[in-house]
């Protein structure tokens, strides 16, 4: 695919700085890019500067930590205005807790006998304001106990293991109005990562597209091509549009890589279609 609208850079938790990252897309052949950083815009800037010497369209984008229904759902915004207000104190306000959340990760690991982990974290984490899971995961992984990131999360960091702290993030009605707000375009994010049922899962599209939300992702790394089909049929039931991205975190790390995702399904009505040239 020559579109990815999902990926990530040093401004949250990925590796690649927003001029590698872009480097990286040209010489895999991505002609359409959107940075979505967690909860931040900061990369791009960079990453604008660094798509005109590639002769790539970056997708301003970002993504957003959400809790609904009592669960973590990501929405992805594309198109975004990165000067709107309303949008920056929405996504300052998503990151002020971040810093608490790190601390109880931290002390958590510490009553397991793992200690240092919040200045380890810390340094994994090249943007203070957004130490997440997978700067932990990375740090686990440098002291030699677990093998890689995902052993991390499957041992200490989903909910239900011994370094899982519940947060309380961004009410879905807020993000949406953050990034439809700024003139952005909002999906939902992986929704084959969330552990929903069918009805919680129609529950989910249906307010999400009442309250604006547009697309879903449809293609994404993280997801089985089963899934492909499943939220492919999702999104022509509830009208919205289908997006496609691979989530792309760092190339040590990454299931999908930048552009690596394969095309829609067959049917799907391409979110793209309104904003790529
Ligand atoms: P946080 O926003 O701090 O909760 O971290 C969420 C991030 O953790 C996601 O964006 C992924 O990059 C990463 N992540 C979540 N679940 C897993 C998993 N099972 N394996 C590897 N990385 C994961
Ligand atoms: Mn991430
Ligand atoms: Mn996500
Ligand atoms: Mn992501």
């Amino acid at each position: 695919m020559q579109i990815d609208l999902h990926s990530h850079s040093i401004f949250s938790d990925g590796t690649l700085t927003p001029e590698d990252l872009l480097a990286r897309a040209a010489t895999r052949g991505v002609k359409t890019l959107a940075l979505t950083d967690h909860d931040e815009t900061g990369g791009l800037a960079a990453a604008r500067r660094a798509a005109d010497a590639h002769g790539i369209q970056l997708v301003n984008g970002v993504e957003v930590s959400v809790t609904w229904s009592g669960s973590t759902v990501h929405i992805v915004g594309l198109n975004v205005d990165v000067e709107n207000a309303g949008l920056q104190a929405g996504l300052a306000q998503v990151r002020a807790g971040r810093d608490e959340r790190a601390r109880g990760i931290a002390h958590a690991l510490e009553d397991i006998g793992i200690g240092g982990a919040y200045e380890g974290a810390r340094q994994f984490a090249k943007n203070p304001d957004i130490i997440g899971r997978t700067h932990f995961a990375r740090f686990l992984v440098e002291r030699k106990i677990v093998k890689d990131t995902s052993e991390a999360f499957k041992r200490f960091l989903l909910g239900g293991q011994p370094a899982w702290v519940p947060h309380q993030w961004a009410a879905l009605e807020d993000a949406v109005r953050w990034i439809t707000g700024s003139g952005g375009i909002a999906v939902v994010a992986h929704p084959g990562r969330y552990k929903f049922d069918n009805a919680q899962m129609r529950t989910l599209f249906g307010e999400f597209k009442a309250l604006g939300g547009t697309a879903i992702e449809v293609v994404s790394g993280g997801h089985t091509p089963h899934q492909y089909q499943i939220f492919a049929d999702y999104a022509q039931e509830f009208g919205l549009l289908a997006s496609s991205g691979s989530d792309f975190h760092s190339p040590d790390e990454s299931r999908c890589d930048l552009g690596g995702c394969p095309n829609l399904p067959a049917g799907c009505e391409p979110v793209w279609s309104a904003f790529i040239h």
